[in-house]
């Protein structure tokens, strides 16, 4: 196998993930240069849209084990890397009907406690007399994509690492193309997700709050001064720009479910993309020769980055083949 040079590596997309992998390999003293077909991370790349949520316990709901064992490391690591978390936990609720997919999501949780509605009245005071029962994820944290992903931009050039506006590398490559790189990984797939954001000074949370619903699943992701994201569809398809009048409808249903003053809310944003995911959600790492995939970030760009950037550095480094690392086999 053609051994890669840290010398002349090339991060092919500034998304999450190029722009992790970027960090850690500037961390360990490798020159690195990043190429983005936009000019750096915006709209064009999903990470833009995305809640924030660094949920690993709340994620483990659905999701594989690797996820919220490996989602632990975001936290510190984006503190360090771009100082833009908010550690105030993540507080589930679920109307009283609902009161069955509460006890199955602590089922399938960990590091919970039970709220009741004094519990919850404390934790969000707008939200009193509204539910009978919660769990609280005091570990959890959340951040500000945008600012996040701007923040990592801004002290990656501060050690002279720039992002230019390009399509190809020549050399060594980590392939951190999201969903584009389906050209070349053929068992990756799109799966849609829309959002909205609100501005709804009436209504004021502090942290992130999922509502459990039975067809409806819905977290609220706070952004100050009033601001929220509101999230997310999963929805099996690769479409990146339409969001359907259903998934509107039922965004919207659920935030007022939540609190009826998000029935006065602006709607400032509508977001729509598809996460780059194989086919059991969970991440990869390949190497095709010179060129080292970091992709199918799915549900969990933020979540996860921080891990793959670890494991791709180590890679690159000669160290420890990392944990998600498959056999490549192009014709998949
Ligand atoms: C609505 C929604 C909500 C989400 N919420 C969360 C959340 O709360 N927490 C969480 O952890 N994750 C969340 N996610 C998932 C997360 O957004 C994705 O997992 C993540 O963005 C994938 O990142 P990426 O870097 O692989 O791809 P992208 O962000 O798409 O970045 C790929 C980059 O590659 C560039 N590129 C493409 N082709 C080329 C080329 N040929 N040459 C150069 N550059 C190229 C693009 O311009 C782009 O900038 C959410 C996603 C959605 C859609």
């Amino acid at each position: 196998m053609p051994e890669l040079d840290p010398a002349g590596l090339t991060v092919l997309g500034a998304g999450v993930a190029g722009l992790a992998v970027a960090a850690e390999l500037a961390d360990r003293g490798v020159a690195v240069a990043v190429v983005d077909r936009g000019g750096g991370p915006g709209p064009h790349a999903c990470s833009w849209w995305a809640g924030g949520m660094l949920a690993p316990f709340c994620e483990g709901e659905n999701a594989e084990e690797p996820v919220v064992r490996l989602g632990r490391e975001a936290a510190d690591w984006w503190q360090r890397h771009a100082g833009t978390v908010r550690r105030d936990g993540t507080l589930v609720v679920a109307l009283g009907r609902d009161r069955a997919g509460l006890d199955c999501f602590a089922r399938r949780t960990e590091r919970h406690e039970a709220v009741d509605a004094a519990g919850i009245a404390a934790l969000e005071p707008d939200l009193a007399g509204r539910f009978r029962a919660g769990l609280f994820f005091r570990d959890e944290a959340r951040l500000d994509p945008r600012a996040t992903l701007s923040a990592i931009r801004a002290r990656l050039a501060t050690r002279g690492v720039a992002i230019r506006a390009g399509e190809t590398a020549e050399g060594a490559v980590i392939d951190c193309r999201g969903l584009a790189a389906r050209d070349a990984l053929a068992d990756l797939r799109g799966v849609k997700g829309e959002m909205l954001v609100l501005r709804c000074p009436d209504v004021a949370l502090t942290r992130t709050v999922r509502l459990l619903h039975p067809r409806i699943p819905l977290y609220v992701v706070p952004r100050g001064d009033g601001v929220y994201m509101v999230g997310a569809t999963t929805i099996e398809a690769g479409e990146r720009g339409r969001i359907t009048a259903r998934s509107l409808l039922e965004m919207l249903t659920a935030a007022y479910a939540l609190h009826p003053a998000f029935g006065e809310a602006e709607v400032v944003e509508i977001g729509v993309d598809a996460r780059p995911a194989f086919r059991d959600n969970l991440p990869r790492i390949r190497r095709r020769g010179r060129r080292i995939y970091v992709n199918g970030l799915y549900r969990h760009g933020f979540l996860l980055a921080p891990a793959m950037a670890r494991m791709a550095a180590d890679l690159v480094m000669g160290g420890e083949r990392p944990e998600v690392m498959d056999e490549d086999r192009p014709e998949r």
